[in-house]
């Protein structure tokens, strides 16, 4: 199976083409707050425009629930789009219109606006269709949804002989993802953490089938040490996945795959910039404290096995990054993954604002745009937004 690309899309000079992106930024005040997704899309809109189509954009920002909300039109992330090309973008408020203005670059408002995007409902898909000769599907963030704009309209695409195909930053992650999971170079290291074990279930049962270790850190860390026995205090912990994180544990050990916990914790009463802080033991957090960062001894365990690793996975920061007071784990944990000759990967929403605040995008090959695609996608699950464009 290979994805169709930009190169399958033959003679698209003077033709429309519906490019549905992925724009769901940050908002303040209307105003986009980080444009990382719409720089990142930028390559895919410049190749179609110059090779002289007229394009029509959408994308979903926010959860609207199927009606329209001021908050979180598109106007904003089509504002920061015009400035980055410096050239005209023609934003249309909902609803989609029957026919577009005839400029080159025209920005459609929210899809979820319509409660037919997330019914992937063929109507409004349809509605979609008729604006555009070709569809391109560039939003990866949202290639696990079946929503109308990435799959009940490219469905009608190719049912009336039109193309549909991935552009350049959905290729790129699906070679990048794919990779990951067909062939990585070997030791193959992944690195979780976030906050709760049981959104990563799946994906670390998935991950333990293919990756050499499982370098865990987290307020997820405390469910483990917490099912194996430890103490962890006032910790966030899931009680109710002991016994999914038992068998996990049963199942890496198995499979001979190691999964290393922290040793240590910077632990505090209170989530707060400037609440006391000690280093503890990780399974024997005092009573009244919680772990919100991994230690200093963790990080430097961790950094001597990302030193040898050749493929590094990392989804999820190792404590409350958003407190300076507990952001050394993860800059730590970046700045390892920079030092070592790994090929390496880092998806999802909070991981990528972690590294972006610690200035260490530079430590990664690449960056993935989509949070609960790359993980559905890492665990070897078909994506609808995916599958219906190769072939
Ligand atoms: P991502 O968006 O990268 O997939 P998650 O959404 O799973 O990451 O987790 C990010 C959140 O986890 C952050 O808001 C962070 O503050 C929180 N977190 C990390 N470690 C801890 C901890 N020890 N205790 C409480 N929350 C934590
Ligand atoms: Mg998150």
């Amino acid at each position: 199976m290979s994805l169709r690309t930009l190169d399958d899309l033959g003679e698209i000079e003077g033709h429309r083409v519906f490019v549905r992106v992925d724009f769901n930024v940050p908002l303040e005040g209307g105003a986009v707050a980080d444009d990382a997704r719409i720089l990142a899309s930028l390559p895919t809109i410049t190749e179609l425009l110059d090779r002289g189509a007229t394009l029509v954009l959408a994308s979903h920002l926010g959860r609207p629930k199927g009606k329209v909300n001021g908050a979180l039109t598109t106007h904003g992330p089509a504002e920061r789009l015009r400035e980055l090309l410096g050239r005209p973008v023609t934003w249309v408020a909902h609803p989609v219109p029957d026919t577009l203005p005839p400029d080159p670059l025209v920005m459609l408002d929210n899809l979820r606006f319509d409660p037919g995007e997330e019914a992937n409902d063929p109507a409004f898909a349809g509605r979609l269709a008729e604006l555009a000769d070709a569809y391109v599907d560039d939003a990866f963030g949202a290639a696990h949804r079946a929503h109308a704009s990435v799959s009940a309209l490219p469905e009608l695409m190719l049912a009336s002989g039109r193309s549909a195909v991935a552009g350049r930053l959905l290729q790129r992650e699906v070679e990048v993802l794919g990779e990951l999971l067909r062939d990585p170079a070997r030791p193959y290291v992944a690195i979780l953490g976030g906050a709760k074990v049981s959104d990563k279930l799946a994906v670390i049962d998935a991950l333990i089938d293919r990756v050499d270790a499982l370098l865990i850190g987290g307020a997820m860390a405390n469910t483990l040490i917490a099912a194996d026995g430890g103490e962890v205090g006032e910790s966030l912990v899931e009680r109710d996945r002991f016994d999914d994180v038992r068998a996990t544990l049963a199942k890496a050990k198995n499979k001979g795959v190691l999964i290393e916990v922290p040793q240590d914790a910077v632990a505090a009463a209170e989530i707060s910039l400037d609440a006391p802080r000690q280093t503890v033991p990780a399974a024997a957090i005092p009573r009244g404290l919680k772990a919100l960062d991994i230690g200093p001894r963790t990080v430097e365990d961790y950094a001597r096995i990302l030193a040898d690793a050749k493929t590094i996975l990392w989804n999820g920061p190792m404590g409350v990054f958003e407190l300076a007071s507990f952001s050394a784990g993860t800059r730590g944990v970046a700045e390892a993954v920079g030092a070592s000759n790994a090929f390496s990967v880092v998806g999802g929403g909070d991981s990528l604002a972690a590294i972006a605040q610690a200035g260490l995008e530079g430590s990664f090959d690449h960056l993935s745009t989509g949070g609960g695609a790359s993980l559905e996608y890492l665990e070897g699950r078909a994506l609808p937004g995916i599958t219906i464009l190769e072939g």
